[in-house]
């Protein structure tokens, strides 16, 4: 291409998205000439949920800023807690993130996540019908232009994809109020009205149950109990309650 060349930086932590050859702190880049900031930043690599401010020559520009010879770009990262507005807080997860969705349902956070593949356009539609913020790994999907709002998640593992979902968009944090199964409401629930659907030992063991009231199914201190209260905890600790409900129907 004989068009315009450019510097480009990334923010260190931007780095990842831009291919593996051209990684360095400043690179040099040619452009078609006609092409928008946004999409030269997208073609490079860097979805632009990930991209925070961008600067020209040191002055602040938007993505639709068309870069001409000799410009010097510097892409930031989003700044930390990043701010939704416009919707309360909730998410939509692809299929590939299931236990970080149940996580943040334990939590109390609005997190809708379908078991099955529905495909890339349904879940933009999805995340534009609700006003979700799709949560992906996938570069493809968070570069769709219908999604509300969208985050690249980071990590392969749980504890660390919780940790920067939280850090990153500080959503209030409800532990025990919501269903990890199907993300509806917890709600209190009589050992007598949920007693035929418990097994005999569990039923002579436990006094206090939940119960979500989309699914029905019926929550009580199990055997799981010890390693949810240490991921609870752990959030909590480290990201603070917030407004927690008075309410807390699953003890
Ligand atoms: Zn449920």
């Amino acid at each position: 291409m004989n068009g315009p060349r450019i510097d480009l930086t990334l923010a260190p932590e931007l780095r990842l998205f831009a291919p593996a050859d051209r990684r360095g702190a400043r690179v040099p880049l040619v452009t078609d000439g006609s092409s928008t900031l946004g999409h030269v930043v997208e073609s490079f690599g860097v979805p632009l949920t990930e991209a925070g401010e961008i600067l020209v020559d040191g002055r602040p520009v938007t993505v639709s800023h068309i870069p001409s010879a000799g410009e010097s770009v510097e892409v930031r990262a989003v700044t930390r807690p990043q701010e939704v507005p416009g919707a309360p807080l909730r998410f939509l997860l692809d299929v590939h993130l299931g236990t970080l969705a149940r996580r943040l349902r334990l939590l109390g956070v609005d997190a809708a996540y379908e078991s099955e593949d529905i495909g890339d356009a349904a879940l933009a539609a999805l995340s534009a019908a609700e006003r979700r913020v799709m949560l992906s790994r996938d570069r493809g999907l968070l570069r769709r232009r219908e999604i509300w709002a969208g985050a690249y998640v980071y990590s392969d593992k749980p504890d660390e994809q919780l940790r920067d979902v939280l850090g990153r968009f500080t959503p209030r944090l409800a532990p025990w109020t919501r269903c990890t199964n199907c993300n509806g409401p917890l709600r209190d629930a009589d050992k007598e009205a949920v007693g035929g659907r418990l097994e005999d030992g569990t039923r002579a063991t436990y006094d206090v149950f939940a119960q979500c009231v989309v699914c029905d199914r019926v929550y009580w201190r199990g055997a799981h109990h010890a390693r949810l209260e240490a991921i609870v905890s752990g959030a909590v600790r480290e990201f603070g309650a917030g407004v927690s409900s008075p309410a807390r129907p699953f003890p």
